[in-house]
């Protein structure tokens, strides 16, 4: 029997784990009581990890379609006819005709965090796509203009917060989305403990509000609104004061003037949430000791997601709550992508918008296109033509607006490839699929969600088996090494060592650096014999802000150990390393070009006159539709984990009694439902949780189509619920899609 300590992978909680394995057999999976910030709390979903190794429908080898059939191959059958195929169409049509498409689980993976870019960068195409325009982009986009990075998100500090208001997120199912907090439950429940009050906007009375001391049914999209009359409230009422931070901030006299034009009394009708409660949650906030706004994937998945997002740190500001204990405050992690040293304090910022969509001239962000144009660029026939595309960790034709339209489009393709562990709704139509390592084949530093973490820690777990296939940087490298001419056998030590001295090099030569000016190969060769992302680890955590800087002997000279870490350091702490609560950290954190918090950046600003004509929309009195997050699931991939799918059916129609009664709908029996975009039946479930006028559908089934080999998801299959969103319809700011707030027509099936 042996012992294994290991973070859990599968979302963004980074919970320790305590595994016992016998030979290659999973015993027992535990949570880890000594793990620095988890204390042995897990989900369900962390006994996921057995069922995944032992799953008979998991990839073990690559397929590669011959005569029509994807069939087993050999690795280097499967790289020669991706190059076969993939090199002559990037030679004749050039680098834009093949397009990427990064999935979730991407982030949550050492090498695709730092060999996925790597790749893209070889490939060298404008049609790059991931699942953040169909998730979190508003928030990238509204933190990046007004701190100067995507991922200088200010965060909740639940664990010191007096009052908590949360929008459009369900943390106690979810465990966090940009909050990197194990045990949800627990934080918040200290909230109230400590005399504190935790408020909950949401059109679904979920389980996070059910434990809220308030909660609040909201209109699907107008978060924006309520958030604004908020803002509006503590000027008009002489509350807004962003306290000592004010030195820091531009803008803060337009941002008021701005404000002043959504009174609570003109929000309320869109809302639905009656003017004095706005001005009461407003003077509340305002008045507690400390308070902060948190919002996630409802206040972003929503035509305003941009303005909605960029509110809730207004109001964080206004109240005074920015970067305080209590507040939203800002991570320090111990490794970073970008920007983990130089010269704190100011930046290049960011720049959006360096090319478009070539269709609907939708703007780039941070390097990528929304998903929503994805069709659309298949289809269109033109210079820059979408010809081929590779998925990596991504399902597609489940997560994306429009799957009907996506199918199509894919199947019209020349080449597609995956890289994926299962052959789901999008890979069935792969012509090659490389099977990547499961999670407890390859070692895990969760470098995404560090940053964006309630409380610095980092934590580090090796592999606890060894793969059958390649690593999955070793992957990623030889697909990099066949897109830039290099043969489907490129020498992927010598692409690592590359990939590894571009790094070192940018680092010594960035002002301010902790290795400024020093000598690149003695770094390197202190590196040694570390290969892969352990060695480029190593490197982050050495020129972190907790690193030893390359000094002697492993330790800062100094007396202070908390400086030193290293890759080794963590090792030697398999229960993670704490490196302390959050301290303010303006204007050292940001990175604008002015050095200051940009409060009114101007294409935000510009979009505000947009929120303004929704004050004055009329409703219908037709109905929309909401997703809704659940325990067990994790966007489409884990529903062929029989412990993740067992019991009653949950992909269903949450439905109000009384829209139910006036619709002609009982409980169970089976509803269409209608978009612009198409048409699906789910069976009805009755909840007066959800507030009239609105539906909810989860997101991620639909695993019955022909082709998917998922055995137990395809029992279990529910409905896609991306069939009904239309993929015109997006955020024009950030270019997410509009998953909530869907118009539908709903009659009895
Ligand atoms: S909350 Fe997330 S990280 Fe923790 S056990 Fe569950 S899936 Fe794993």
């Amino acid at each position: 029997m042996a012992l294994h300590h290991r973070t859990c992978p599968f979302c963004e909680a980074t919970c320790g784990l305590e595994l016992e394995t016998v030979g290659s057999e999973v015993v027992s999976v535990r949570g880890d009581k000594q793990d620095v910030f988890s204390r042995g709390f897990i989900c369900p979903k962390a006994h996921g990890l057995k069922q995944l190794h032992e799953d008979p429908d998991r990839l073990r080898a690559p397929l590669v379609r011959r005569d029509g059939e994807l069939v087993e191959a050999g690795w280097d059958e499967a790289f020669e006819e991706i190059d076969r195929r993939l090199s002559p169409l990037l030679a004749e049509h050039g680098r834009d005709a093949v397009a990427v498409y990064l999935g979730n689980p991407i982030v949550h993976n050492l090498s695709g965090v730092l060999y996925g870019p790597a790749f893209v960068r070889a490939l060298g195409s404008r049609n790059i796509y991931t699942a953040s325009t169909v998730d979190q982009m508003p928030k990238q986009v509204s933190s990046g203009l007004m701190f100067g990075t995507m991922l200088s998100i200010p965060l909740p500090d639940v664990d010191r917060t007096d009052h908590l208001l949360i929008l459009g997120a369900n943390p106690l199912v979810s465990n966090g989305s940009l909050l990197t907090a194990p045990d949800m439950r627990g934080r918040l429940r200290r909230i109230r403990e400590r005399g504190g009050k935790v408020v909950v906007v949401d059109p679904r009375r979920t389980r996070t509000a059910e434990e809220a001391d308030e909660h609040h049914h909201i209109r699907p999209g107008t978060d924006a609104l309520l958030l604004a009359a908020m803002a509006c409230t503590l000027v008009e009422e002489g509350l807004a004061d962003p306290g000592p931070v004010a030195e820091h901030i531009n803008g803060l006299d337009e941002v008021i003037e701005l404000v002043r034009g959504f009174p609570p009394e003109r929000a309320e009708g869109a809302c639905g949430i009656p003017a004095e409660d706005i001005r009461r949650m407003a003077r509340e906030l305002a008045a507690a000791p400390s308070g902060v706004v948190y919002g996630r994937i409802g206040t972003c998945t929503q035509e305003f997601g941009t303005l909605a997002s960029w509110l809730i740190d207004v109001l964080n500001t206004l109240t005074g709550n920015l970067d305080r204990e209590g507040g939203a405050m800002f991570a320090r992690a111990a490794a970073a992508q970008k920007n983990s040293s130089g010269n704190g304090g100011s930046g290049k910022g960011v720049r959006l918008g360096r090319w478009n969509s070539r269709v609907r001239g939708l703007p780039e962000m941070f390097g990528e296109l929304p998903v929503s144009c994805l069709a659309e660029e298949i289809e269109t026939p033109g210079e820059g033509q979408v010809r081929a595309l590779i998925t990596l960790a991504g399902n597609p034709l489940v997560s994306t607006p429009n799957a009907a339209r996506l199918e199509r489009a894919v199947e019209s393709l020349d080449f597609r490839l995956a890289v994926d562990l299962y052959v789901n709704e999008t890979t069935r139509h792969a012509d090659v699929i490389l099977p990547a390592p499961q999670p407890l084949e390859r070692s895990h530093f969760d470098l995404a969600f560090y940053q964006l973490s309630v409380r610095n820690v980092a934590n580090y777990s090796p592999p606890v088996f060894e793969g059958s296939g390649p690593a999955e940087w070793e992957l990623l490298m030889r697909l990099a090494g066949v897109v830039s001419g290099q043969g489907p056998n490129a020498d992927v030590d010598a692409v690592d060592d590359l990939v590894i001295s571009t790094i070192v090099q940018r680092e010594v030569g960035t002002p301010g650096s902790r290795v400024e000016g020093r000598e690149p190969a003695e770094l390197l060769e202190a590196l040694e014999p570390r290969r892969g992302p352990e060695r480029m680890l190593d490197f982050m955590l050495r020129v972190g802000p907790y690193g030893d800087a390359f000094r002697q002997n492993g330790h800062a000279g100094d007396g202070d150990r908390s400086r030193a870490l290293t890759l080794s350091v963590l090792e030697a702490n398999p229960h993670g390393v704490d490196l302390g609560a959050h301290r303010p950290r303006l204007p050292e954190v940001l990175r604008t070009p002015s050095g200051k918090v940009e409060l009114a950046p101007e294409s935000i600003v510009a979009d505000v006159e947009r929120l303004r004509t929704a004050l004055e929309r009329e409703r219908n009195g037709g109905m929309v539709l909401i997703g809704r997050r659940q325990l067990r699931s994790n966007n489409s991939w884990m529903h062929n984990l029989p412990a993740l799918v067992k019991g009653k059916d949950r992909c269903t129609l949450h439905i109000h009694p009384d829209d139910a009664a006036r619709l002609g709908l009982d409980d169970g029996a089976r509803a269409l439902v209608s978009s612009s975009a198409g048409r699906i039946e789910a069976p009805v479930e009755l909840t007066d949780a959800i507030m009239p006028g609105v539906v909810s559908i989860p997101h991620g089934w639909g695993h019955d189509v022909p082709g998917v080999r998922m055995r137990v998801a395809s029992e279990h299959a529910g409905v896609n619920s991306n069939v009904l969103a239309d993929e015109t319809r997006v955020d024009p700011v950030s270019g997410n899609a509009v998953l909530n707030g869907i118009p539908v027509e709903i009659t009895p099936g």
